[in-house]
């Protein structure tokens, strides 16, 4: 097992990457729904119990937008409605301000939750969409949150087709973000991955195609099969927080 801290270990391991970052050129960071449940969003793996016993997963699919639009339309309304008032913590903060003191090049992430554009950063490759804007499925066109929140038509096409700027299981992603991200991942000598099961295709298989140092940071070890340099098992802002004061 590569270097690998755990519990006590943990100011070790923060070390360590501190180390990593001063010699790396170009840092990019990967992030996960991990990054935002100190702000108080669930991640999928927890939502499970307080969703009517849904798996989102099988909710935020292109299938159940086109076969059972009110399920998908119930499901959103509520995701949008928990996200209007969240904010973000101390860890995107101090990522943001990494971007500003030029230490990282760029953040991939997989959140739609908006929170680290919210926090300052803005190279933000957001793979997965934003869920603060909404669109009509049919025609394409922008449309606004209160008209999908109403279960209004599309004021353009008039289909029963707006949804949220995201990506649904069954979808491809966004090409120029992606390709963005791919671009940015496999030019950095440094890319640090944060709170992600590494379950979500085809994010999963950036971390893969990293040239230089790779680092895991996460709650539980689901990055064990890719072989990261370095593995901190800890908090998402804890590590944030800790890693601010050894720069
Ligand atoms: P996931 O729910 O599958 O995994 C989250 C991982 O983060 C888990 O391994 C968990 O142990 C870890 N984790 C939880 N809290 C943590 C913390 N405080 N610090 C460190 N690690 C922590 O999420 P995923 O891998 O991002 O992929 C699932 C999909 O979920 C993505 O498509 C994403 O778009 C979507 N999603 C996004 C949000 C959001 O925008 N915040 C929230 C839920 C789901």
């Amino acid at each position: 097992m590569k270097n690998y801290y755990t519990g006590e270990t943990i100011d070790q391991g923060v070390k360590e990457l501190a180390a990593y970052m001063k010699s790396s050129d170009s840092i990019v960071i990967l992030t996960g729904a991990g990054m935002d449940t100190e702000s108080n969003i669930p991640d999928f793996r927890s939502e499970g119990g307080w969703w009517r016993k849904i798996d989102p997963r099988t909710v935020a699919n292109i299938d159940t937008f086109a076969q059972n639009y009110t399920l998908f339309h119930e499901f959103y309304s509520m995701r949008i409605k928990l996200l209007q008032d969240v904010l973000p913590h101390a860890g995107h903060f101090i990522l943001a301000d990494f971007e500003q003191k030029g230490v990282i090049k760029s953040i991939a992430t997989q959140n739609i939750s908006g929170l680290h554009r919210m926090a300052g950063s803005q190279n933000v490759h957001e793979l997965h969409g934003n869920i603060a804007t909404v669109r009509c499925n049919s025609c394409g066109q922008p449309a606004k949150t209160e008209d999908f929140l109403h279960k209004n038509n599309c004021t353009s096409c008039s289909a029963t087709a707006l949804r949220p700027n995201v990506v649904l299981f069954g979808e491809a992603l966004p090409q120029n973000v992606w390709a963005q991200a791919l671009s940015d991942i496999q030019r950095a000598d440094l890319l640090v991955v944060i709170g992600t099961s590494l379950e979500v295709a085809p994010v999963n298989q950036l971390p893969l195609q990293a040239k230089g140092r790779t680092v895991f940071i996460n709650k539980e070890d689901s990055g064990v099969h890719y072989n990261f340099d370095l593995t901190i098992l800890g908090k998402a802002k804890e590590v944030m927080e800790k890693l601010k004061g050894q720069l």
